[in-house]
């Protein structure tokens, strides 16, 4: 098999190439009174947020999500935190709990630091760090809530030191917010939270309305709406990065244990029925093992029908003659979770080079990552993993260069500088050297 026809084999969806499902299409035609496709729905959406501003941002918020929100109750209130932290149970805000301080751990570890260094005749030059001043993390929530995806987006843009952290949610028909979500975003120091979603929240985060601010990043993940959203605001504000649907690749020899194969590839085919789940390995006696097993464990799982439908369409069980291959695989999917299950794990770690996150050995299983271990679930997906980094605290910084000369080191410069300034054409560029120059020799 060549490079191309592995490529071909791994094909996942990305983003832009999603199409909506029959459902959701047949919702669109009604509400649109046209056909219309996702990316035209949402040029829609985004050019009239940015146009009308509230009211436009809450016809769609009142439309969609078949909520009944004013401009006065779009931001979640003092009481609904209040009632937010009635509602929740105490052990499962424990574990968020634990879980906040392993992220929070790990992202401080990522902190980059500001530093100058001398140059030539006491000349310095530098570089400044500086946190974002505002951003909007976006934290999906139409058929599920992800208070997980509070901590992954919030923490890491709180280590950064960003001031001025907004988040944006769809609500649900009684016009409110999940409760885990609000009470994790109030653990973590968010107070500031919008009941918005989709495109419309997208669009207020990146152009302002006049209730809700605009930002200067918007982070976190989405559904096709959100993400084409995103896609369509960006250059007008910064964003993280376009995420479609959720995969893992699972590279393993014949020492992996296929029940545990099975779990962790079925823990991604139920998120979404366009999630891929992929298993290579050389040993025939795994594949066989692990796709009877797939089958017994699909049909004990409450989301089988999302399961199955992912499995059906984006599951592969790839045999492939030898290890290498499967590395090479493994390199040209550039998964957004790459598990290896192998004899000798941190053998294969240095020649795998585009995934978003690998885990490492039978014990390192996907949902660590998920929730828990400190790392940041918020990854690169469709083979972006080849040019995209994870969602890391950086994602919440800039860098500025810093130069002070002294008048030594610059005479020194001086002609080189002039003589590719003129070179160029920029006479002006030229003279704000020569000007210090001739001032110089004037002394
Ligand atoms: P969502 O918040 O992304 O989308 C809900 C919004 O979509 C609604 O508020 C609505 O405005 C918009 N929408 C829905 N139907 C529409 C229509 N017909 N026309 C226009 N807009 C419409 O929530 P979701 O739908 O549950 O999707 C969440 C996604 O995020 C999933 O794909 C999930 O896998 C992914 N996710 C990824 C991560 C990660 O870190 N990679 C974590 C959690 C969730």
């Amino acid at each position: 098999m060549n490079a191309e026809e592995i490529a071909a084999l791994l094909k996942k969806k990305a983003f832009d190439e999603t199409e909506l499902s029959p459902g959701v299409q047949a919702a669109c035609d009604q509400m649109w009174g046209e056909h219309l496709t996702a990316a035209q729905i949402v040029d829609r959406i985004v050019d009239y947020v940015r146009r009308v501003g509230d009211e436009a941002l809450l016809y769609f918020t009142n439309t969609i999500d078949r909520a009944d929100l004013t401009a006065e109750t779009l931001r979640v209130t003092e009481r609904e935190f209040d009632e937010a932290r009635t509602l929740v149970d105490p052990k499962v805000v424990d574990s968020m709990t634990r879980a906040i301080m392993n992220v929070k751990k790990f992202h401080e570890e990522q902190m980059p630091k500001s530093w100058i260094t001398n140059r030539a005749h006491g000349s310095i030059l530098g570089q400044k760090i500086t946190p974002l001043d505002s951003v909007g993390i976006y934290v999906p929530g139409g058929t599920a809530a992800y208070p997980s995806s509070v901590i992954m987006n919030a923490v890491p843009a709180k280590v950064a030191g960003v001031p001025r952290i907004v988040m944006a949610a769809p609500p649900g028909k009684d016009g409110k917010l999940n409760p885990y979500v609000l009470v994790t975003a109030e653990k973590i120091g968010i107070t500031e939270i919008y009941k918005m979603g989709g495109a419309q929240a997208i669009a207020a985060l990146a152009f302002g309305t006049a209730t809700v601010p605009k930002v200067n990043k918007i982070t976190g993940p989405g559904n096709i709406f959100v993400t084409l959203a995103k896609k369509a605001v960006y250059g007008h504000v910064d964003i993280d990065m376009l995420a479609g649907p959720s995969e893992i690749l699972i590279v393993a020899d014949d020492s992996a244990n296929p029940v545990y194969l099975a779990a962790d590839l079925l823990s991604q085919a139920e998120h979404d029925p366009l999630a891929s789940a992929i298993l290579i390995t050389d040993s025939e006696r795994i594949a066989k093992a692990v796709a009877a097993e797939v089958e017994v464990q699909l049909k004990e799982l409450p989301r089988e029908e999302i399961a199955a439908a992912s499995l059906r369409t984006m599951g592969k069980i790839i045999l492939a003659k030898n290890m290498e291959t499967v590395v090479a695989m493994a390199n040209l999917s550039a998964p957004e979770h790459l598990e290896v299950m192998t004899k000798a794990p941190f053998q294969l770690m240095p020649l795998l080079h585009n995934c978003g996150a690998m885990f490492l050995g039978t014990d390192s299983p996907e949902p660590l990552g998920d929730y828990f271990a400190g790392p940041n679930h918020v990854l690169p997906t469709g083979g972006t993993a080849k040019f995209y980094s994870v969602l890391n605290v950086e994602t919440f910084m800039k860098k500025t260069s810093i130069i002070a000369y002294t008048n030594k080191a610059l005479l020194e410069a001086a002609d080189d500088i002039i003589a590719m300034a003129e070179a160029e054409g920029l006479r002006a560029h030229a003279n704000a050297i020569r000007k210090r120059q001739e001032n110089n020799n004037n002394h």
